[in-house]
């Protein structure tokens, strides 16, 4: 039901995790992508695996926490694909601190990346977004509870969802905007976490599983499709019920 045939999507944080799960998917259904990633040689090895798809692989090395960066990627991408149809920005950083230990540069540092890379791209990506086209971005169960030692990470999932509605007002009709608030997604950036409390989470999550990239990229590719015509402004939660205990 879900064709992306002659559409590009560019996708951040693509070199592993939600963001590369979500290319693998959109790819599968036709779409051309662009992969930005700060992590070179893992973008390199994941536009390779994308080749299976046989549509063409865009890679765009690229600093989202830097705004030369963005509009670089995003001039990159137009000038390959002509234009974008969908941005689904996934890169950031989830660093574990308690409000007490983390410093000026701590705090900096993750707004820079996961609050300004945001404004960043939205910004850019704005021009060489095609008419009917979408933004998807990634807040977080943390944007909406809170989490324990992730403030930081908190407040700016929580300036994400915000900033998504806003800009959702700004670009109807012509562009939708919505953002998805995983649960707990078993990736790398979850490692730790996983490791700590695996067991305690699962135990609380009525679906019996955590959640994997592949869970998430199927609702960013509900939400950029045409299945979603008339959502913008939104947020989908994707976290196996966890939310409910
Ligand atoms: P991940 O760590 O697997 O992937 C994140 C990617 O972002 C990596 O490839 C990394 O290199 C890239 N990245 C980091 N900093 C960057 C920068 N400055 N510029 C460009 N790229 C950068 O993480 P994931 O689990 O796939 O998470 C994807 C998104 O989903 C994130 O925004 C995350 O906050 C959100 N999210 C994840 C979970 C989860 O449980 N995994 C839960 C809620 C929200």
């Amino acid at each position: 039901m879900i064709s992306f045939q002659n559409q590009t999507v560019l996708v951040t944080g693509g070199a592993m995790g939600i963001g590369l799960a979500t290319a693998h998917l959109m790819a599968r259904h036709g779409a051309r992508v662009a992969l930005l990633d700060v992590d070179g040689a893992r973008l390199a090895h994941a536009a390779e695996a994308l080749g299976v798809h046989g549509n063409e692989v865009l890679i765009l090395p690229a600093d989202v926490s830097s705004s030369a960066d963005c509009d670089r990627a995003v001039r990159q991408c137009q000038a390959r694909f002509g234009g974008i149809d969908h941005l689904v920005h996934c890169a950031g950083i989830y660093p574990e601190a308690l409000v007490k230990d983390t410093s000026d540069a701590d705090w900096q540092r993750l707004m820079h990346i996961n609050l300004n890379g945001t404004f960043y791209l939205c910004r850019a990506v704005q021009p060489a977004l095609r008419d009917g086209g979408s933004v998807v971005l990634l807040a977080s169960l943390a944007a909406h509870r809170g989490s324990h030692a992730h403030a930081a990470y908190a407040a700016a999932k929580g300036a994400i969802l915000s900033f998504s509605r806003s800009l959702a007002l700004e670009l109807a009709p012509r562009v939708r905007v919505n953002a998805v608030s995983p649960g707990i997604i078993a990736t790398s950036m979850t490692r730790d976490l996983l490791g700590q409390k695996g067991a305690q989470l699962l135990a609380s999550t009525p679906l019996g599983r955590h959640g994997s990239a592949e869970d998430i990229a199927g609702a960013i590719a509900f939400l950029c499709s045409p299945l979603a015509a008339f959502i913008t402004g939104e947020t989908l939660q994707v976290n196996g019920g966890i939310y409910l205990s």
